[in-house]
């Protein structure tokens, strides 16, 4: 582990369960939506094997365990989750502090998150976070790949001016700590529910509360 000293040039935040607390209300709409069309899955299961997903990647687990989903179903889908991220998503506790701290103390942000570029816009907007990340938000739709491969954390990277090796990326899901470490950048994991030690085995150094965010970064 780096000296918490060494200052990164660039913070890359992820954004579902990092900034927004919104996977369990993702997760609920999910379960809705499936089983309003008769695959009926609780809003606990659809949490557990989607996260961290993006919508398209959904698409093949949905069609391995209920069968065929019509052509529309991932832009219904990304819709139906805008709509609701915009309405009701919350921060998670202690995240607009730490991003507030870490602007202060002048330091260049960035977002990469495997949500819609809409979906995305709509929940930074509902959290007043648009700002701190201005010109610098990345959906899987602004790259070729989405997470758990590195291109949405090198585009995050480049957009300031960063080598990824530079930059510290925040994290919560496996596929987002296997996409910072591919990118070659140093991980911070927020614990939820997984093990600590799972989130290390994937080259992540485990935290438990955003509050600590700045002093692991060397602010404050
Ligand atoms: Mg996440």
């Amino acid at each position: 582990m780096r000296a918490a000293a060494s200052r990164p040039a660039a913070i890359l935040f992820d954004c579902d369960g990092v900034l927004a607390d919104s996977e369990a209300l993702a997760a609920m709409v999910v379960a809705e939506e499936l089983t309003e069309r008769g695959w009926p899955v609780s809003p606990e299961e659809c949490q557990h094997i989607f996260l961290g997903r993006a919508v398209p990647d959904m698409m093949p687990i949905i069609e391995q365990r209920f069968g065929p989903v019509p052509d529309d179903w991932p832009a219904r889908m990304s819709r139906r989750l805008t709509e609701r991220m915009a309405r009701d998503v919350v921060p998670v506790p202690g995240a607009k502090a730490a991003v507030a701290a870490l602007r202060a103390a002048g330091m260049t942000l960035a977002c990469a998150s495997n949500s819609s570029r809409a979906e995305l816009s709509a929940k930074l907007g509902r959290l007043d976070l648009a700002a701190a990340f201005e010109g610098r938000v990345f959906s899987f739709e602004d790259v070729d790949r989405p997470k758990p491969y590195p291109d949405i954390y090198r585009a995050a990277a480049l957009s300031c001016g960063a080598a990824p090796e530079d930059c510290v990326v925040v994290e919560d899901s496996l596929p987002g700590i296997r996409a910072g470490r591919a990118a070659g950048c140093r991980v911070l994991a927020l614990v939820w529910d997984m093990p600590e030690a799972m989130l290390r085995a994937q080259g992540a150094e485990p935290f438990r509360h955003m509050d600590e965010l700045p002093g692991l970064l060397g602010v404050g």
